[in-house]
């Protein structure tokens, strides 16, 4: 079955944007191998594909270099991970680009995974300031990108976004099928 991940810097709103996805769906978190530390969950929605929980990146205090910050098993997960559609790269909507979030796009290109953004907290800025934080975003990326990535604007406290992440994993879903 097709695999979603979904990862950011800790207090990102990814448990919350993950609540808000899988609210009224048909779930069952399914265990990873026994005795092991469960750093990576997945989560079987609706039977037909796999929500995959990231552990969050970035933690201030430790090495800028995102390879350093990260468990073994993840950058394993991502790179070798056959089902992997797309990597869902959280940010908040509040915050310019970080360099650890740069750095984790740029090492998503390299290894060529494809991934989408998501704005989390989008309930927490005027309209007009969405927009104007988007807009610097993508002034950013498109330093070191040919286009910006499909980005999503979301917030789980007031249930944004939510149909439009859905319908384009069941958008992809149904390539993934067709392959
Ligand atoms: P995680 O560490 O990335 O899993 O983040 P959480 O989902 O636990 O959220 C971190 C904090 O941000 C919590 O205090 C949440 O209540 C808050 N939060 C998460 N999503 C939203 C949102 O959409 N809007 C607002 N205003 N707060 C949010």
């Amino acid at each position: 079955l097709p695999e979603y991940a979904f990862i950011g810097r800790s207090n990102v709103g990814k448990s919350s944007l993950i609540n808000m996805l899988t609210s009224r769906k048909s779930l069952a978190k399914t265990s990873g191998r026994p005795g092991k530390t469960q750093l990576i969950n997945h989560f079987l929605i609706n039977h037909d594909w796999f929500l995959v929980d990231l552990p969050g990146y970035g933690y201030a205090k430790v090495s800028k270099s995102i390879k350093k910050v990260f468990q073994k098993f993840i950058t394993q997960y991502l790179e070798q991970r056959e089902q992997l559609v797309t990597a869902f790269v959280l940010v908040d909507i509040r915050h310019k680009p970080q360099p650890v979030d740069q750095d984790f796009m740029q090492y998503l290109g390299e290894k060529g995974i494809p991934f989408s953004i998501i704005f989390t907290k989008a309930d927490k800025l005027k309209p007009k300031a969405i927009d104007n934080h988007v807009e610097d975003y993508k002034n950013i990326l498109l330093e070191t990108w040919e286009e910006m990535p499909n980005y999503f604007i979301t917030s789980s406290s007031k249930d944004i976004g939510k149909e439009e992440v859905l319908q384009y994993i069941d958008s992809l879903n149904q390539s993934f099928i067709l392959d």
